[in-house]
């Protein structure tokens, strides 16, 4: 099995989990009806996607 042939040093390890991060989702009113959902996703309050209905609103 390979082995690593050095200790990763405390301050190595820490470095590279600086990457690790959680980020929060993009989130943006929809401009037809001001409802919050997800950029680049067809807003599930009015079913419209770049001002063009493509599901039936509810
Ligand atoms: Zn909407």
């Amino acid at each position: 099995m390979a082995v690593p042939q050095h200790r990763t040093s405390k301050t190595r390890k820490r470095l590279r989990r600086t990457h690790f991060k959680l980020e929060a989702p993009e989130i943006q009113p929809c401009p037809q009806c001001g409802e919050y959902r997800l950029t680049h996703h067809v807003c599930k309050n009015c079913g419209t996607y770049k001002g063009r209905a493509v599901i039936a609103a509810r």
